[in-house]
């Protein structure tokens, strides 16, 4: 088969990964980074252009589509799409997933037990917001913010005011959430490939930190998942559309909580945690639908 992974850079390691896993099976793999493509809208002749050539013959496509070029990207996927190649990823859950409002309203009709949370259109009643979610301490984000970047624990009224002002402001839109104390620093990330775990890590953040993502300084190890987390996690991937999903959580009092469901999860932190070959399983699926 010839499949192409969309990656703006092919020295990732989630892109060289999933080239290696590619190549092992006997395919032929094709690294495209999808800012450079040109798409050519014709009566019944969709193509695309790059490096000056036209993508023929290729049998599917494996999108990792970073948040800051999600539109153009998730335009060239949608473009093979329209050319008849598979997509590891829907054009269209690639677009829901990368919407963190409306994705965690799809979630909440799920039935999926979700931090609780507000969003506000730069509401200045800030004082009756943090009521809303339980009070302080609550957990402030950028509704733009990834890895961890604008995530911001208020521990008091006073500190959640200041920080939303600042951000209203700055017209940064953000959300409010319940802080998960119970969490304790940690999240599980479950990685989803078509309808089945293939591998779950627990992470915790460094000493006097709560956000435990890799990129700030948190550890992770390989984690068994409960029976609950597992049937979440599944089910998150599948009302979002994912056939490929990092579906983060938190443990509470009250069963697991998800924060996100990732749509381009990176594949060193689970599989350098869980000693799994996750690329080689995502080459799998991709074979089971072309
Ligand atoms: P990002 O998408 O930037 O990684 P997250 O929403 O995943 O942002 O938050 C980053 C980290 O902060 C999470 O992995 C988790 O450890 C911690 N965290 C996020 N929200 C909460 C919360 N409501 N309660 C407790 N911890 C949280
Ligand atoms: N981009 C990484 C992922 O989605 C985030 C890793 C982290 O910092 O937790 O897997």
């Amino acid at each position: 088969m010839k499949i192409v992974i969309l990656s703006r850079d092919h020295n990732l390691y989630s892109t060289q990964r999933l080239v290696e896993a590619g190549e092992k099976k006997g395919h032929q793999m094709l690294v495209v980074d999808h800012s450079k493509c040109d798409l050519v809208i014709e009566k019944k002749k969709p193509g695309i252009i790059y490096r000056g050539q036209m993508l023929e013959n290729v049998d599917a496509v494996i999108p990792r589509i970073g948040a800051s070029v999600t539109f153009y990207g998730t335009a060239v996927v949608r473009q093979f799409e329209m050319m008849k190649v598979f997509s590891a990823i829907e054009s269209q859950a690639l677009v829901r997933s990368r919407d963190k409002l409306r994705s965690l309203q799809i979630l909440s009709r799920a039935g999926l037990g979700l931090p609780k949370t507000v969003f506000t259109n730069y509401s200045r009643n800030v004082k009756d917001i943090v009521k809303s979610v339980g009070g302080a301490p609550v957990v402030i984000k950028l509704l733009e913010g990834t890895q961890g970047l604008g995530v911001v624990l208020a521990e008091n009224e006073n500190a959640a005011e200041s920080v939303i002002e600042a951000f209203n402001g700055l017209k940064a839109r953000v959300i409010i959430q319940e802080f998960v104390e119970e969490a304790k620093g940690s999240d599980i990330r479950v990685f989803v490939v078509d309808g089945v775990v293939v591998g779950a890590m627990k992470r915790q953040a460094k000493q006097g930190e709560f956000r435990s993502n890799l990129h700030r300084g948190g550890t992770a190890s390989i984690y068994e998942l409960s029976e609950e987390e597992e049937n979440a996690a599944l089910k998150a991937a599948r009302v979002m559309g994912l056939g490929i999903a990092g579906v983060d959580m938190l443990q509470s009092k009250n069963g697991p909580l998800i924060l996100e469901v990732n749509s381009s999860p990176g594949l060193e932190g689970i599989e350098a945690a869980t000693g799994k070959d996750i690329a080689n399983s995502i080459i799998r699926y991709v074979e089971r639908n072309v």
